[in-house]
């Protein structure tokens, strides 16, 4: 069975948990049709990216 090879120090442990984000990511709103949507993301409800449509979105799926 995979099993780690070494154990992994207290410091690489530390380290790992303090780079730990227990905060959302910032949203903003799309500029098509307001939704709360992430930086440097395509709006899920409209599918534009800065203002130009990027994803073709059906709305009979
Ligand atoms: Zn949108």
């Amino acid at each position: 069975m995979p099993n780690p090879k070494h154990r992994f120090s207290k410091a690489r442990t530390a380290s790992r948990r303090a780079n730990f984000k227990s905060v959302a990511p910032t949203l903003s709103t799309c500029s098509g049709c307001g939704a709360s949507v992430e930086y440097h993301h395509v709006c899920p409800e409209c599918g534009s990216y800065r203002g130009k449509q990027a994803v073709e979105k059906n709305a009979a799926v």
